[in-house]
């Protein structure tokens, strides 16, 4: 896990949050190529939900809502707690079920820092409270939502009549979501701000059970067309005790991090609970109207509830690579570790990087620098002119590069270019009228070695 986290910051995926300061609270920020990856989670996402299903349609709900959604959805109350202990000796917090098992027979559980005494446990709630309006005293508490399928729910008629839709539908959801975690750990696995991909699908109540299944089979599906290795992949049925207070039935599908089995994304009945309860206390009846059968009902509603930063991190540790000495078989390389990062082409934060073969030949580098301008706005792109060729190579493969094009001297003479794949390391010559569509077919999947002149 260390070396993943030193990666990140290194090559600029993800650094602490204000470092100059010490940094802050188990918060992160995602730098140039941790924002490109996490833009193509998100993009992946949202074509796999609206592009590729006919009756799903998307939302940007306010983070800020009036503090009686949290009343009603029953975050404020038990439900939406971690039970808390804390040591008498060194103070320090944790949650209970991460130090002891409740079904075992450990009892009285000791403080893992320092093994001093636990406190009795108590319920923590995990809301981040704030004040709205610009005098304190006056001011309305709220709360930064810790889901973001509240906003559905508060938009669902809204949705529903302006786009005339019919159950079943699903409305969708990517956005920020807070929650004040006792403990915060494993890089961005935990985290107080953290990125939702959320929808939620209404349907009848006897068609739930179905929905459910299929769900769970597609949202795993996903998981796996990005590059995520079947082993690696889990789905875990969540028993009655460990459920959400919302929710009916739970399978969480689980990812093998390195650090053990995680949860990247829950799939819930939510029953009627949420519609039910909100038209209870907004006085304002949710129930959907079937007009052929004049049937009136609440909907069932099953959620896939999927964290970006955590599909993130196991993007990340799936993908990553040590290969000892090198692929190499160069003098240098064979004492070094070479770092590959086999990301999916869609997922990968730079797709071409483009590398003058020597930087102090001025009409090598001009010529390198019209091919980056030429690619520039077609795909994320890097120019990089320093060190050896081989160095330069390596370093785009530790960042999961797709392809790096390399202007040489001949270049110069037959306006071609030599094309590196990532993965084999196999070269093509290219020219560069094509080169343009040559990468976007690289991008589609065609056969990198069909794509152009092979060189030995
Ligand atoms: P956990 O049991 O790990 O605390 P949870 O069951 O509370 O997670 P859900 O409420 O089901 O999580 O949230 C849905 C998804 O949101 C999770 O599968 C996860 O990907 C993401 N998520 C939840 N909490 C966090 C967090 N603190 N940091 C990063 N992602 C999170």
């Amino acid at each position: 896990m260390q070396k993943i986290i030193s990666l990140c910051k290194r090559r600029g995926f993800v650094f602490p949050s204000s470092e100059i300061y010490g940094g802050f609270s188990s918060c992160y920020d995602f730098g140039p190529l941790g924002v490109e990856m996490k833009n193509n989670i998100k993009k992946a996402w949202w074509e796999e939900m609206i592009r590729n299903h006919e009756n799903i349609v998307g939302l940007d709900a306010a983070i800020l809502m009036s503090p009686k959604v949290w009343q009603a959805s029953g975050h404020l109350t038990a439900g939406f707690a971690d039970l808390l202990v804390e040591c008498k000796s060194c103070h320090k917090r944790f949650r209970l079920d991460e130090i002891a098992n409740p079904k075992s027979e450990i009892r009285n559980p000791k403080c893992p820092e320092c093994g001093g005494q636990l406190t009795e446990p108590r319920k923590f709630n995990l809301m981040m409270k704030t004040l709205v309006g610009p005098v304190e005293e006056e001011a309305a508490t709220t709360y930064l939502r810790a889901e973001t399928c509240q906003g559905i729910f508060m938009n669902y008629e809204n949705v529903l009549n302006s786009m005339r839709l019919k159950i079943p539908f699903g409305i969708a959801q990517i956005g920020k979501s807070f929650r004040n975690e006792i403990t915060t750990k494993n890089f961005v696995f935990r985290i107080r701000e953290f990125e939702q991909m959320e929808m939620e699908w209404f349907c009848h109540p006897k068609e739930a059970e179905k929905y459910f299944d299929y769900w769970k089979k597609e949202r795993l599906n996903w998981y796996l067309n990005l590059g995520i290795k079947k082993d690696n992949l889990r789905l875990r049925e969540v028993p009655k005790e460990e459920r959400p207070h919302y929710a009916k039935e739970t399978v969480d599908i689980e990812y093998k991090f390195p650090f053990g089995w995680g949860e990247l994304e829950a799939i819930n009945n939510r029953g009627d609970f949420d519609l039910s309860n909100h038209s209870k206390n907004s006085g304002k009846d949710l129930r959907y109207v079937d007009e052929q059968t004049k049937e009136r009902y609440f909907p069932y509603i099953i959620e896939t509830s999927g964290g970006i930063d955590r599909s993130f991190l196991a993007i990340l540790c799936d993908a990553h690579q040590e290969i000892k000495g090198g692929r190499t078989k160069t003098t240098k390389a064979v004492k070094e570790i070479e770092v590959l990062l086999k990301l999916d082409k869609k997922i990968a934060p730079i797709k071409v990087a483009i590398l003058p073969l020597v930087k102090n030949k001025p009409e090598l580098v001009k010529k390198a620098r019209e091919v980056y301008q030429l690619l520039k706005p077609h795909f994320v792109c890097q120019y990089d002119e320093l060190g050896s060729i081989g160095r330069r190579y390596r370093r785009m493969d530790e960042v999961g590069t797709i392809t790096s094009v390399t202007c040489d001297f001949q270049t110069l003479e037959d306006n071609a270019v030599t094309l590196r794949d990532r993965d084999s390391m196999k070269q093509i010559r290219v020219e560069i009228s094509t080169l343009k569509d040559t990468i976007q077919k690289i991008l589609e999947g065609e056969e990198f070695l069909k794509l152009g002149k092979p060189i030995k």
